[in-house]
């Protein structure tokens, strides 16, 4: 059995407290399928708290010079790093995510979320624009007040520090809540936070159920941005929510992205890219390639050497240093794979690969949420299985003939959040890529991550872009002041 860890509290004005009404929610750990800790389970007055003490500590965090905002922020990348094996752990207990994947991504990743807005906001530019012998103007971007930043269970350090450093670098404040699934990382970052002199109130947790927390601060008067990662359905509540109220909002939501495998492509690099892009973190991250398309030609020795290296992927228990894949992430996740495996079958599909749990691993997770790599051929393109997000170890393979007719497949979903191309001709690279309706097209490689890139998806995948140059832009407000000469 895993040590019951401590209750997971909210955080607010710089301190640790219960929720008002003393409620708890179980926090369990996916690969035992048992409580391990619990997490404040609050409602709309921790949410009213939390705006009082950000909207106390906006006064005077706005004012505080770019570089004393960066020091601070510097030193929690520090604290994060220090204390990656701990913050790894955390999180792979709390997602049932290889203890070796968190290790080497999530949390890495996560310092450098906060060391790259730390450096931007010092290296930022103003416009200026001279109106003939009229005016100049030049344009002040002030921060906006209180951001909103709400996010799911996939990658819960990475995504919610994605969407606190910059808010804060550019002297915001800030109501996080976390997945109420997963929801210790950031817990834990809080204390990164004191310990780092973040001036209390400019970041606050509020934990518990997306209802009960998430729906108030989306509705709240005085929260005037939102930045959400999550479902599409969800995504669509929150804007609901937004619009009355002319938030600025950011929506980044699910995808079904399609990995295109040309006839011409480098197999080893492009197999192993694959088996990697479909089968990450179980293939619960959002820009997994759960289609594979591969040209006709290539198709037959495709498919038996990606099932050959799928196969071998090492499942078991999570916190185990060579397991490569863990668990999912809840019953209800599991529920939703096996609904959509089913589905798949009986929509004509054939299970090539995996398609039920395996044999229980040890002991301490006989009753945890397992699932096998999975792998789907034999579907037509336009079934629900090929076409609705199913956010698990899935993946469906398709033959095509010709570019066109790829294209056509790639496009043919309501999602649009990224995509790999596979391929040695540099041209239809560049041709292919543009014609992929994808926030992000990988050519030749998966999940390469460059910070000042926008990144975000196309139609239902979202509106907006994070990353770089827009999150500062978004978290900002622009005024133009115009001088007469
Ligand atoms: P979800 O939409 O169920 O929940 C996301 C967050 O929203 C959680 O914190 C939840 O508590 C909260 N929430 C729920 N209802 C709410 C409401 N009415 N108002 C405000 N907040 C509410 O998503 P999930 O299951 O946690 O995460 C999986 C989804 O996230 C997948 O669809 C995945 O594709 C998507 N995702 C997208 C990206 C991206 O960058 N585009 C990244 C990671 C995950």
């Amino acid at each position: 059995m895993t040590k019951t860890a401590e209750k997971i509290q909210n955080f607010i004005d710089g301190q640790f407290v219960d929720p008002v009404g003393g409620k708890y929610l179980d926090n369990i750990e996916p690969a035992t399928g048992k409580p391990y800790s619990q997490v404040a389970d609050s409602d709309t007055r921790e949410v009213d708290l939390a705006v009082a003490a950000a909207e106390k500590a906006f006064a005077g965090w706005s004012q505080t010079s770019a570089a004393d905002r960066s020091r601070i922020l510097l030193r929690i990348a520090d604290l994060i790093e220090r204390d990656l094996e701990k913050l790894a752990r955390a999180e792979s207990i709390d997602t049932g995510k290889p203890l070796s994947l968190a290790r080497t991504l999530d949390i890495p990743r996560a310092a450098s979320n906060f060391r790259f807005f730390a450096t931007a906001i010092l290296h930022t530019e103003s416009e200026a624009h001279i109106t003939d012998n009229v005016a100049f103007n030049y344009t002040l971007r002030q921060p906006r007040g209180i951001a909103g930043l709400i996010s799911p269970w996939n990658l819960p350090l990475y995504l919610l520090s994605w969407k606190i450093a910059p808010a804060i670098a550019v002297g915001n404040t800030a109501i996080a809540k976390p997945s109420e699934l997963t929801a210790m990382t950031a817990f834990l970052l809080c204390g990164l936070c004191r310990e780092a002199g973040l001036p209390n109130g400019v970041l606050n947790v509020v934990h518990g159920t997306g209802p009960n927390v998430g729906a108030p601060i989306t509705a709240h008067p005085k929260i005037g941005t939102i930045s959400f990662t999550g479902g599409t359905v969800t995504g669509r509540k929150v804007a609901e929510a937004c619009a009355p109220l002319f938030k600025k909002v950011s929506l980044e939501l699910g995808g079904k992205n399609p990995n295109i495998i040309f006839a011409d492509a480098d197999l080893d690099a492009a197999i192993a890219g694959s088996v990697r892009s479909s089968f990450a973190n179980q293939g619960q991250v959002c820009l997994c390639g759960s289609r594979i398309f591969v040209e006709r030609s290539a198709y037959a020795d495709f498919v038996n050497r990606f099932l050959d290296q799928a196969s071998k992927l090492k499942g078991g228990d999570p916190l185990d240093d060579k397991t490569e894949q863990g668990a999912i992430v809840g019953k209800t996740q599991l529920d939703k794979v096996k609904f959509y495996v089913d589905l798949a079958q009986k929509e004509g599909g054939k299970i090539a690969l995996g398609g039920k749990a395996p044999e229980p691993i040890n002991d301490r997770c006989r009753e945890g949420y397992f699932f096998k790599p999975t792998v789907i051929t034999g579907l037509p393109v336009s079934c629900r299985t090929n076409r609705e997000e199913i956010f698990g170890p899935v993946v469906t393979i398709t033959p095509f003939d010709n570019e066109e007719e790829v294209i056509g497949y790639a496009n043919d979903t309501e999602y649009g959040l990224a995509s790999s191309v596979w391929t040695q001709n540099l041209t239809r690279a560049h041709r292919v890529a543009e014609k992929i309706h994808t926030g992000t097209v990988w050519v030749n490689c998966w999940l390469v991550r460059d910070l000042r890139v926008p990144f975000g998806g196309m139609k239902q995948s979202g509106v907006g872009r994070e990353g770089g140059e827009e999150a500062l832009r978004f978290f900002t407000e622009p005024k133009n002041i115009c001088i007469a000469k």
